[in-house]
Protein backbone atom coordinates (compact mmCIF):
# COMPACT_ATOMS: atom_id res chain seq x y z
CA UNK A 1 0.00 0.00 0.00
CA UNK A 2 1.63 3.19 -1.66
CA UNK A 3 1.11 5.02 2.09
CA UNK A 4 2.52 2.23 4.00
CA UNK A 5 5.21 2.79 2.27
CA UNK A 6 5.35 6.55 2.76
CA UNK A 7 5.09 6.61 6.04
CA UNK A 8 7.81 3.60 6.49
CA UNK A 9 9.78 5.51 4.39
CA UNK A 10 9.40 8.81 6.69
CA UNK A 11 10.79 10.82 3.88
CA UNK A 12 13.98 13.03 5.69
CA UNK A 13 12.86 16.08 3.94
CA UNK A 14 14.38 19.37 5.17
CA UNK A 15 12.53 22.59 6.36
CA UNK A 16 14.38 25.44 3.84
CA UNK A 17 12.70 28.60 4.84
CA UNK A 18 12.16 30.47 1.74
CA UNK A 19 10.59 33.97 1.80
CA UNK A 20 9.02 35.37 -1.20
CA UNK A 21 6.29 37.42 -2.14
CA UNK A 22 2.91 35.38 -3.54
CA UNK A 23 1.45 38.73 -4.88
CA UNK A 24 2.64 42.05 -6.11
CA UNK A 25 -0.49 43.48 -4.64
CA UNK A 26 -1.16 46.08 -1.87
CA UNK A 27 -3.14 45.28 1.02
CA UNK A 28 -5.88 47.51 0.49
CA UNK A 29 -6.21 45.68 -3.07
CA UNK A 30 -6.22 42.39 -1.77
CA UNK A 31 -9.10 43.20 1.04
CA UNK A 32 -11.14 44.25 -1.66
CA UNK A 33 -10.54 41.47 -3.96
CA UNK A 34 -11.50 39.17 -1.31
CA UNK A 35 -14.46 41.27 -0.74
CA UNK A 36 -15.84 40.98 -4.41
CA UNK A 37 -14.94 37.11 -4.30
CA UNK A 38 -16.77 36.76 -1.32
CA UNK A 39 -19.83 38.77 -3.06
CA UNK A 40 -19.85 36.74 -6.17
CA UNK A 41 -19.95 33.36 -4.36
CA UNK A 42 -22.95 34.73 -2.45
CA UNK A 43 -24.59 35.66 -5.65
CA UNK A 44 -23.46 32.06 -6.87
CA UNK A 45 -25.29 30.51 -3.75
CA UNK A 46 -28.64 32.44 -4.81
CA UNK A 47 -28.41 31.19 -8.09
CA UNK A 48 -28.22 27.34 -6.78
CA UNK A 49 -31.01 26.83 -4.27
CA UNK A 50 -33.29 29.32 -2.21
CA UNK A 51 -32.82 29.86 1.63
CA UNK A 52 -34.84 30.84 3.84
CA UNK A 53 -34.88 34.47 5.20
CA UNK A 54 -34.23 32.92 8.93
CA UNK A 55 -30.94 31.29 7.98
CA UNK A 56 -29.37 34.84 6.15
CA UNK A 57 -27.60 37.25 8.40
CA UNK A 58 -27.62 40.77 8.76
CA UNK A 59 -24.48 40.69 6.10
CA UNK A 60 -26.07 38.54 3.52
CA UNK A 61 -24.33 35.75 4.69
CA UNK A 62 -26.77 32.44 3.33
CA UNK A 63 -25.96 29.60 6.29
CA UNK A 64 -26.78 26.44 4.07
CA UNK A 65 -24.23 24.32 5.65
CA UNK A 66 -24.81 22.71 9.30
CA UNK A 67 -22.46 20.82 11.23
CA UNK A 68 -24.37 18.61 13.54
CA UNK A 69 -21.95 17.14 17.02
CA UNK A 70 -23.69 13.67 17.71
CA UNK A 71 -21.47 13.68 21.54
CA UNK A 72 -19.39 14.82 23.43
CA UNK A 73 -16.84 11.63 23.70
CA UNK A 74 -13.82 10.97 22.61
CA UNK A 75 -11.40 7.99 22.33
CA UNK A 76 -8.60 10.45 21.28
CA UNK A 77 -7.15 12.96 23.89
CA UNK A 78 -5.32 15.64 21.40
CA UNK A 79 -3.92 17.97 22.84
CA UNK A 80 -4.97 21.03 21.08
CA UNK A 81 -8.98 19.92 21.33
CA UNK A 82 -9.38 18.64 24.63
CA UNK A 83 -7.96 20.46 28.05
CA UNK A 84 -5.78 18.03 29.97
CA UNK A 85 -7.89 17.58 32.92
CA UNK A 86 -10.49 16.41 30.84
CA UNK A 87 -13.97 17.58 30.53
CA UNK A 88 -17.43 17.37 32.03
CA UNK A 89 -19.38 15.34 29.96
CA UNK A 90 -23.01 16.50 30.10
CA UNK A 91 -25.49 13.93 31.18
CA UNK A 92 -27.11 11.33 28.37
CA UNK A 93 -30.64 13.33 29.33
CA UNK A 94 -29.24 16.45 27.95
CA UNK A 95 -27.84 15.40 24.73
CA UNK A 96 -30.30 15.54 21.59
CA UNK A 97 -31.88 11.96 21.20
CA UNK A 98 -32.31 10.71 17.48
CA UNK A 99 -35.13 12.27 16.88
CA UNK A 100 -34.54 15.70 17.95
CA UNK A 101 -31.54 15.70 15.33
CA UNK A 102 -33.74 14.46 12.77
CA UNK A 103 -36.18 16.82 13.58
CA UNK A 104 -34.02 19.76 13.51
CA UNK A 105 -32.30 18.14 10.67
CA UNK A 106 -35.55 18.67 8.52
CA UNK A 107 -36.23 21.97 9.73
CA UNK A 108 -32.82 23.18 8.75
CA UNK A 109 -33.06 21.69 5.30
CA UNK A 110 -36.51 22.61 4.81
CA UNK A 111 -35.08 25.86 4.81
CA UNK A 112 -32.30 25.96 2.39
CA UNK A 113 -29.04 23.71 3.87
CA UNK A 114 -27.60 21.37 1.14
CA UNK A 115 -24.79 20.24 3.13
CA UNK A 116 -24.82 18.30 6.66
CA UNK A 117 -21.66 17.64 8.47
CA UNK A 118 -21.75 14.96 11.53
CA UNK A 119 -18.69 15.62 13.81
CA UNK A 120 -17.94 15.61 17.80
CA UNK A 121 -16.33 14.90 19.94
CA UNK A 122 -15.70 11.92 17.88
CA UNK A 123 -19.24 11.12 15.74
CA UNK A 124 -18.58 7.27 15.39
CA UNK A 125 -18.76 6.60 18.78
CA UNK A 126 -22.23 7.48 18.66
CA UNK A 127 -24.52 5.00 19.20
CA UNK A 128 -26.64 4.41 16.22
CA UNK A 129 -24.94 6.87 13.79
CA UNK A 130 -25.59 4.53 10.87
CA UNK A 131 -28.87 4.77 11.38
CA UNK A 132 -28.73 8.89 11.69
CA UNK A 133 -26.63 8.84 8.70
CA UNK A 134 -29.79 6.85 7.13
CA UNK A 135 -32.23 8.98 8.22
CA UNK A 136 -30.55 12.06 6.95
CA UNK A 137 -30.22 10.60 3.83
CA UNK A 138 -34.08 10.46 3.56
CA UNK A 139 -33.50 13.83 3.75
CA UNK A 140 -32.14 14.61 -0.07
CA UNK A 141 -36.30 14.82 -1.41
CA UNK A 142 -36.07 18.34 0.36
CA UNK A 143 -32.70 19.39 -1.14
CA UNK A 144 -29.92 17.95 1.08
CA UNK A 145 -27.10 17.06 -1.12
CA UNK A 146 -24.18 15.61 0.71
CA UNK A 147 -23.88 14.27 4.55
CA UNK A 148 -20.06 14.15 5.44
CA UNK A 149 -18.49 13.57 8.90
CA UNK A 150 -15.33 14.19 10.43
CA UNK A 151 -13.29 12.14 12.41
CA UNK A 152 -10.64 10.56 13.66
CA UNK A 153 -10.38 7.39 12.08
CA UNK A 154 -9.36 5.02 15.26
CA UNK A 155 -12.67 3.23 14.94
CA UNK A 156 -13.64 3.68 11.23
CA UNK A 157 -12.27 0.89 8.32
CA UNK A 158 -14.77 -1.76 9.38
CA UNK A 159 -17.96 0.46 9.69
CA UNK A 160 -17.19 2.95 7.05
CA UNK A 161 -18.72 0.60 4.16
CA UNK A 162 -21.80 0.68 6.00
CA UNK A 163 -22.01 4.34 6.64
CA UNK A 164 -20.94 5.16 2.96
CA UNK A 165 -24.33 2.66 1.81
CA UNK A 166 -26.16 4.62 4.18
CA UNK A 167 -25.57 7.70 2.40
CA UNK A 168 -21.94 9.50 3.78
CA UNK A 169 -20.60 11.17 0.77
CA UNK A 170 -17.70 12.91 2.58
CA UNK A 171 -14.80 12.27 4.66
CA UNK A 172 -12.96 14.41 6.58
CA UNK A 173 -9.80 12.11 8.43
CA UNK A 174 -8.17 14.14 11.33
CA UNK A 175 -4.30 12.70 11.09
CA UNK A 176 -1.72 14.79 12.12
CA UNK A 177 1.11 12.71 12.03
CA UNK A 178 2.54 10.64 9.55
CA UNK A 179 4.94 9.08 12.82
CA UNK A 180 3.21 6.95 15.24
CA UNK A 181 5.20 8.01 18.19
CA UNK A 182 4.74 11.60 17.26
CA UNK A 183 0.49 10.07 17.15
CA UNK A 184 0.95 9.22 20.49
CA UNK A 185 1.96 12.30 22.04
CA UNK A 186 -0.22 14.33 20.43
CA UNK A 187 -3.77 12.35 20.89
CA UNK A 188 -2.30 10.67 24.09
CA UNK A 189 -3.59 7.21 22.74
CA UNK A 190 -2.26 4.97 20.31
CA UNK A 191 -4.14 3.92 17.48
CA UNK A 192 -2.35 5.29 14.76
CA UNK A 193 -2.22 2.15 12.22
CA UNK A 194 -6.14 2.39 12.84
CA UNK A 195 -6.60 5.22 11.64
CA UNK A 196 -3.92 4.54 8.54
CA UNK A 197 -6.39 1.46 7.52
CA UNK A 198 -9.76 3.60 7.86
CA UNK A 199 -7.68 6.17 5.19
CA UNK A 200 -7.27 3.13 3.06
CA UNK A 201 -10.32 1.94 2.68
CA UNK A 202 -11.51 5.22 2.22
CA UNK A 203 -9.55 6.01 -0.75
CA UNK A 204 -10.73 2.86 -2.14
CA UNK A 205 -14.41 3.55 -1.26
CA UNK A 206 -17.13 5.75 -3.93
CA UNK A 207 -16.96 8.72 -0.91
CA UNK A 208 -17.17 11.84 -3.19
CA UNK A 209 -14.74 13.72 -1.23
CA UNK A 210 -11.86 12.63 0.78
CA UNK A 211 -9.57 14.93 3.01
CA UNK A 212 -6.96 14.66 5.42
CA UNK A 213 -6.75 17.50 8.18
CA UNK A 214 -3.65 18.32 9.65
CA UNK A 215 -3.88 20.84 12.91
CA UNK A 216 0.27 22.20 11.91
CA UNK A 217 1.89 22.48 15.21
CA UNK A 218 5.27 24.04 15.34
CA UNK A 219 8.23 21.73 15.97
CA UNK A 220 6.22 19.29 16.19
CA UNK A 221 4.62 17.73 13.36
CA UNK A 222 5.60 21.15 10.92
CA UNK A 223 8.58 19.09 9.72
CA UNK A 224 5.76 16.63 7.92
CA UNK A 225 4.20 19.07 5.14
CA UNK A 226 6.06 18.06 2.80
CA UNK A 227 5.23 14.12 3.32
CA UNK A 228 1.90 15.57 3.46
CA UNK A 229 1.72 17.44 0.05
CA UNK A 230 3.74 13.92 -1.38
CA UNK A 231 0.21 11.83 -0.62
CA UNK A 232 -1.48 14.22 -2.95
CA UNK A 233 0.91 12.61 -5.66
CA UNK A 234 -0.47 9.36 -5.92
CA UNK A 235 -4.27 9.76 -4.40
CA UNK A 236 -7.49 11.82 -5.41
CA UNK A 237 -7.25 13.18 -1.73
CA UNK A 238 -7.28 17.07 -0.57
CA UNK A 239 -4.48 17.41 2.83
CA UNK A 240 -5.65 20.57 4.93
CA UNK A 241 -3.08 22.08 6.72
CA UNK A 242 -5.13 24.05 9.96
CA UNK A 243 -3.56 26.76 11.92
CA UNK A 244 -3.76 26.25 15.41
CA UNK A 245 -6.34 27.62 17.23
CA UNK A 246 -7.16 28.70 20.51
CA UNK A 247 -9.94 27.40 23.04
CA UNK A 248 -10.82 27.09 26.51
CA UNK A 249 -7.74 24.78 28.36
CA UNK A 250 -5.84 23.74 24.97
CA UNK A 251 -2.80 25.64 26.35
CA UNK A 252 -2.72 27.73 22.84
CA UNK A 253 -0.07 29.65 22.69
CA UNK A 254 1.54 32.14 19.36
CA UNK A 255 4.68 30.25 19.30
CA UNK A 256 3.09 26.92 18.59
CA UNK A 257 1.44 28.42 15.51
CA UNK A 258 2.36 28.49 12.05
CA UNK A 259 1.16 30.66 9.64
CA UNK A 260 -0.23 29.25 6.85
CA UNK A 261 1.50 31.90 4.52
CA UNK A 262 4.91 29.99 5.72
CA UNK A 263 4.16 26.81 4.96
CA UNK A 264 3.38 27.85 1.65
CA UNK A 265 6.78 29.36 1.02
CA UNK A 266 8.04 26.44 2.49
CA UNK A 267 5.98 23.65 -0.09
CA UNK A 268 6.73 26.56 -2.90
CA UNK A 269 10.66 26.34 -2.71
CA UNK A 270 10.80 22.48 -3.03
CA UNK A 271 7.47 22.85 -5.44
CA UNK A 272 8.13 26.03 -7.83
CA UNK A 273 5.16 25.24 -9.91
CA UNK A 274 2.37 24.74 -7.39
CA UNK A 275 -0.55 26.63 -8.43
CA UNK A 276 -3.74 27.94 -6.95
CA UNK A 277 -6.68 25.24 -7.55
CA UNK A 278 -10.15 26.19 -7.97
CA UNK A 279 -11.94 27.07 -4.34
CA UNK A 280 -15.05 24.93 -3.84
CA UNK A 281 -18.05 27.36 -3.31
CA UNK A 282 -17.59 28.49 0.49
CA UNK A 283 -14.54 26.44 0.96
CA UNK A 284 -12.65 27.50 4.05
CA UNK A 285 -9.44 26.17 2.72
CA UNK A 286 -7.37 27.80 -0.12
CA UNK A 287 -6.20 25.24 -2.35
CA UNK A 288 -3.37 24.43 -4.58
CA UNK A 289 -2.05 21.70 -6.41
CA UNK A 290 1.52 20.42 -7.96
CA UNK A 291 1.40 19.76 -11.85
CA UNK A 292 0.74 16.48 -12.46
CA UNK A 293 -0.52 15.57 -8.70
CA UNK A 294 -3.67 13.67 -8.35
CA UNK A 295 -4.75 15.60 -5.44
CA UNK A 296 -4.09 18.96 -3.73
CA UNK A 297 -3.52 20.68 -0.83
CA UNK A 298 -5.27 23.78 0.99
CA UNK A 299 -5.17 25.80 4.37
CA UNK A 300 -7.71 26.66 6.76
CA UNK A 301 -6.06 30.01 7.79
CA UNK A 302 -8.82 30.79 10.84
CA UNK A 303 -5.87 32.72 12.61
CA UNK A 304 -3.62 35.24 10.06
CA UNK A 305 -6.60 35.31 7.19
CA UNK A 306 -10.22 34.25 8.26
CA UNK A 307 -12.70 33.16 5.87
CA UNK A 308 -15.68 35.38 7.75
CA UNK A 309 -17.24 37.06 4.77
CA UNK A 310 -17.68 33.87 3.12
CA UNK A 311 -18.80 31.78 5.94
CA UNK A 312 -22.36 29.78 5.79
CA UNK A 313 -21.96 27.89 8.34
CA UNK A 314 -24.21 26.64 11.37
CA UNK A 315 -23.51 24.71 14.54
CA UNK A 316 -25.84 22.32 16.66
CA UNK A 317 -24.07 21.39 19.71
CA UNK A 318 -24.73 17.43 20.98
CA UNK A 319 -26.39 18.82 23.85
CA UNK A 320 -29.27 20.88 21.35
CA UNK A 321 -27.45 24.36 21.34
CA UNK A 322 -27.63 26.43 17.79
CA UNK A 323 -23.96 28.27 17.78
CA UNK A 324 -23.82 31.16 14.76
CA UNK A 325 -19.13 30.97 15.05
CA UNK A 326 -17.14 28.91 16.44
CA UNK A 327 -15.28 31.64 18.09
CA UNK A 328 -18.67 33.44 19.86
CA UNK A 329 -19.11 32.00 23.28
CA UNK A 330 -23.57 32.92 22.48
CA UNK A 331 -25.23 30.20 22.20
CA UNK A 332 -29.47 29.32 21.79
CA UNK A 333 -30.95 26.26 23.36
CA UNK A 334 -33.31 24.59 20.51
CA UNK A 335 -32.89 21.37 22.93
CA UNK A 336 -34.91 23.16 25.77
CA UNK A 337 -37.59 24.74 23.20
CA UNK A 338 -37.92 21.35 21.77
CA UNK A 339 -38.51 19.92 24.88
CA UNK A 340 -41.04 22.56 25.92
CA UNK A 341 -43.24 21.81 22.55
CA UNK A 342 -42.26 24.59 20.47
CA UNK A 343 -43.60 24.21 17.14
CA UNK A 344 -41.26 24.12 14.09
CA UNK A 345 -41.95 27.60 13.20
CA UNK A 346 -41.31 29.09 16.81
CA UNK A 347 -37.90 27.29 16.62
CA UNK A 348 -37.00 28.67 12.99
CA UNK A 349 -37.56 32.13 14.67
CA UNK A 350 -35.06 31.24 17.47
CA UNK A 351 -32.63 29.72 14.83
CA UNK A 352 -33.31 33.25 12.81
CA UNK A 353 -32.58 35.50 15.76
CA UNK A 354 -29.23 33.32 16.35
CA UNK A 355 -28.24 33.99 12.71
CA UNK A 356 -28.60 37.78 12.83
CA UNK A 357 -27.12 37.87 15.93
CA UNK A 358 -24.31 36.66 14.05
CA UNK A 359 -21.42 39.38 14.16
CA UNK A 360 -19.14 40.15 10.67
CA UNK A 361 -16.10 38.55 11.45
CA UNK A 362 -14.61 37.24 14.68
CA UNK A 363 -11.68 38.51 17.11
CA UNK A 364 -8.32 38.90 16.29
CA UNK A 365 -6.04 36.13 17.38
CA UNK A 366 -4.99 37.85 20.46
CA UNK A 367 -8.66 38.75 21.82
CA UNK A 368 -9.98 35.54 20.96
CA UNK A 369 -12.68 34.86 23.83
CA UNK A 370 -11.25 31.47 25.02
CA UNK A 371 -12.79 32.23 28.58
CA UNK A 372 -16.22 31.47 28.15
CA UNK A 373 -16.47 29.49 25.10
CA UNK A 374 -16.35 25.97 25.14
CA UNK A 375 -13.83 23.56 24.17
CA UNK A 376 -13.08 22.76 20.79
CA UNK A 377 -14.42 18.93 21.51
CA UNK A 378 -17.83 20.41 22.65
CA UNK A 379 -18.13 22.71 19.66
CA UNK A 380 -17.21 20.00 16.84
CA UNK A 381 -14.43 21.67 14.88
N1 LIG B 1 -13.06 13.86 16.55
C1 LIG B 1 -13.19 14.27 15.21
C2 LIG B 1 -11.86 14.57 14.59
O1 LIG B 1 -10.89 14.73 15.32
O2 LIG B 1 -11.80 14.65 13.36
C3 LIG B 1 -14.17 15.42 15.01
C4 LIG B 1 -14.15 16.53 16.01
S1 LIG B 1 -12.69 17.51 16.01
C5 LIG B 1 -13.05 18.68 17.26
C6 LIG B 1 -12.88 18.38 14.48
C7 LIG B 1 -11.62 18.99 13.91
O3 LIG B 1 -11.20 20.05 14.74
C8 LIG B 1 -10.43 18.05 13.79
O4 LIG B 1 -9.98 18.05 12.44
C9 LIG B 1 -9.40 18.66 14.69
O5 LIG B 1 -8.12 18.44 14.19
C10 LIG B 1 -9.79 20.11 14.71
N2 LIG B 1 -9.31 20.82 15.88
C11 LIG B 1 -9.50 20.51 17.18
N3 LIG B 1 -8.89 21.40 18.00
C12 LIG B 1 -8.29 22.31 17.20
C13 LIG B 1 -7.51 23.48 17.44
N4 LIG B 1 -7.22 23.89 18.67
N5 LIG B 1 -7.06 24.18 16.37
C14 LIG B 1 -7.34 23.77 15.11
N6 LIG B 1 -8.09 22.69 14.82
C15 LIG B 1 -8.55 21.95 15.85
FE1 LIG C 1 -11.14 13.82 19.92
FE2 LIG C 1 -11.22 14.98 17.51
FE3 LIG C 1 -10.74 16.43 19.73
FE4 LIG C 1 -8.89 14.74 18.91
S1 LIG C 1 -9.63 16.53 17.77
S2 LIG C 1 -9.62 14.97 21.04
S3 LIG C 1 -10.09 13.13 18.06
S4 LIG C 1 -12.61 15.37 19.25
Amino acid sequence: MALTILTRRRLKLTSPRCFSTTSGLSSEALASAKQLRARSRIEEMDAVQPVSHHLVDTFKRRHNYLRISLTERCNLRCFYCMPSEGIELSPDGKLLTNEEILRLATLFVKSGVTKIRLTGGEPTVRKGIAEIIAELNSLRQYGLKSIGMTSNGLSLHRRLPLLIENGLTHLNLSLDTLDPFKFELITRRRGHDAVLKALDVALKSSLTSVKINIVVIKDLNDSEVLDFVEMTKEHPISVRFIEFMPFTGNKWDKKKMVESSELLRHIQARHPHVQRAPDELNDTARSWTIPGYRGNFGFISSMSDHFCSSCNRLRLTADGQIKVCLFDATEMSLRDQMRMGASDDELLQTIGRAVSGKKEKHAGMEDIDVVTNRPMILIGG
